[in-house]
């Protein structure tokens, strides 16, 4: 670099925030289109029926409502509660930056299980929180209830089903957090469909202060690349949300295209049940690969491989498959997690890794 390029990086280092210095961009999936995407956990049945009905029209040249409260008033319909139960945001991950931005004090405490999304500490760590990350126990089946609590947080994060563990926590454990933190408990359901509606924490949120339930369109909706998330919490709770949410935060088409995916719930259903099967017959094959396979109740399968993991991801890629793997979380570092979808991805992955790990 040259003594003038490296002068400018300096004075912008000085201008920046103390917590960007330091922070890396978030990790960025590889951009192969013709790859089967088997890495984002995203939905695998082809286009919700819901898309072939949206029109761009004279809409478009207007603003969308502030707070999308077409798709508010959907949701409460659909879910149940009412509108000011409910906020969307561009993405369950936008969701969690309001989240961080109304609570996420400097100095206070964000509690994450380890291991959980990786997005999570994002947020947070640009607030200037505290980060305490609390292993998983039982073969990642549990949580340690006792030490989130004497981490004293004011956020706390559980995904559940948890992402990369596939697997759903304990309902007793969830709700002891959410009677004994002094804070807010977020119970992120991004893959709630695949578990069964009797899991979901939503019907409680009127009963607590602090109960945040994160949901999104990315799953078994279908809709990931439009970026639709949204959070339920009591109203009170909702109010101070509302406060810190960018304006406009939904396109027009992407809460048009939320609305209309609530009405093809057999849609839903049908993938839901397509993945519920094809995650069992994966289990089944990759453990007769030799493969060590998770407990899940989501859309996804984490695996520890019978090779390295980094090298069986490179293989894979080099066939087209795109998997994930997690060489910076040390409790997963040996597996890599494959999404779930039709019985031809499953086959076709399955005939992949037969032809990388003969002997
Ligand atoms: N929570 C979890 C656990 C996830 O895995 C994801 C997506 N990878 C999200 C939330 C956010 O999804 P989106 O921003 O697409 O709504």
């Amino acid at each position: 670099m040259s003594e003038a390029a490296s002068e400018r990086v300096r004075r912008i280092d000085a201008w920046v925030r103390a917590p960007v210095r330091s922070l890396k961009p978030y990790y960025k999936a590889p951009d192969l289109p013709e790859a089967l995407r088997l890495d984002q956990n995203t939905n695998l049945m082809g286009p919700n029926p819901a898309l072939a009905d949206l029109r761009l029209g004279e809409a478009e040249s207007q603003y969308p409502s502030r707070d999308a409260d077409g798709l508010l008033e959907a949701l409460a319909d659909f879910h149940g509660h009412t509108p000011d139960n409910f906020l969307a945001a561009n993405g369950g991950d936008e969701a969690l930056d309001i989240l961080v931005k109304a609570f996420g004090e400097a100095g206070s405490t964000l509690v994450t299980t380890t291991p959980s999304y990786s997005l999570y500490p994002f947020y947070p760590k640009l607030a200037g929180m505290r980060h305490v990350e609390v292993p998983l126990r039982a073969g990642f089946a549990e949580l340690d209830v006792q030490a989130i609590l004497a981490a004293k947080p004011r956020i706390v994060l559980i995904a559940s089903p948890n992402n990369p563990t596939g697997n759903r926590f304990p309902t007793g454990q969830v709700q002891q957090l959410i009677d004994e933190v002094d804070g807010v408990v977020v119970v992120d359901e991004a893959y709630i469909e695949f578990a069964g509606a009797k899991a979901s924490f939503l019907p409680r949120i009127e009963a607590h202060d602090n109960l945040v339930v994160l949901r999104t369109f990315s799953k078994a909706y279908g809709l990931a690349g439009l970026r639709v998330g949204w959070l339920a919490a009591n109203r009170d709770l909702m109010a101070k949300l509302r406060v810190v949410k960018p304006p406009f935060n939904l396109g027009t088409l992407p809460e048009r295209a939320a609305i209309a995916a609530l009405d093809q719930q057999e849609w839903v259903d049908a993938g839901v049940r397509t993945v519920r099967a094809e995650r069992e017959r994966m289990r089944t094959k990759l453990k007769s690969l030799g493969f060590r396979v998770h407990p899940t109740d989501a859309n996804f399968l984490l695996t520890e491989p019978p090779i390295d993991a980094g090298e069986l991801l490179l293989a894979l890629r080099r066939k087209g498959i795109l998997a994930r793997t997690f060489p910076n979380s040390p409790p997963v570092r040996h597996c890599i997690r494959f999404t779930v979808g039709r019985a031809e991805h499953t086959d076709r992955l399955v005939m992949a890794l037969q032809e990388i790990l003969k002997p």
